[in-house]
């Protein structure tokens, strides 16, 4: 996967995987979007974009939703414990947004819409692998019904950006920054 860049440490989705590590996948996946979405419904609400507050909220719901499924898949047994760049939005943030630093709090509404597309595809195209490479048949289908309720977001995260303007190329440039962030 050369989206995943030079760290080049992130699992193979045609490696062989288990049940068990690829739910353990998915549990990370799912937590790490719902918090990104609830953080993301946050920094919307500041920017005063209210529809754009509500699908990430919507979002962080859904994910948070899946989240818990997985868990009750994974059940009693111990998954295997993950790094951080293993995770969906580490592949996905734009070099020159860098949304999760301190500059984050100026991030427009079209760039966390653009972000959060961008998690989406990159969480849709993981599952998607895994499942056109897994052998068996349960790991399979999970895979498939994951990477399909991937689209869907990507879907709604879609129709919600073709209405927002993009912003001026100046966006970036603040001549305020707030004390201590910048
Ligand atoms: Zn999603």
């Amino acid at each position: 996967m050369s989206a995943d860049g030079p760290r080049g440490a992130k699992p193979a989705p045609e490696a062989p995987w288990t049940l068990e590590s690829f739910l353990a996948h998915a549990l990370a996946i799912e937590e790490e979007a719902a918090l990104r979405y609830r953080e993301l419904a946050d920094q919307m609400e500041l920017h005063h974009n209210p529809e754009t507050a509500q699908l990430f909220g919507e979002l962080a719901a859904a994910e948070a939703e899946h989240a818990a499924r997985v868990r009750q898949l994974i059940g009693t047994r111990k998954p295997p414990v993950l790094m951080p760049w293993q995770y969906r939005w580490h592949g996905a943030e734009s070099p020159e947004a860098s949304p999760y630093d301190a500059a984050h709090y100026r991030m427009t509404p079209y760039h966390a819409l653009q972000l959060a597309l961008a998690a989406e595809r990159h969480a849709e195209r993981f599952f998607a692998a895994v499942a056109e490479h897994a052998g068996e048949p349960k790991l399979k289908a999970l895979a498939q019904e994951f990477a399909e309720e991937e689209t869907l977001h990507a879907e709604r995260i879609t129709a919600v950006l073709v209405r927002t303007p993009s912003p001026p190329a100046d966006w970036a440039i603040d001549f305020d920054p707030p004390l201590g962030l910048g």
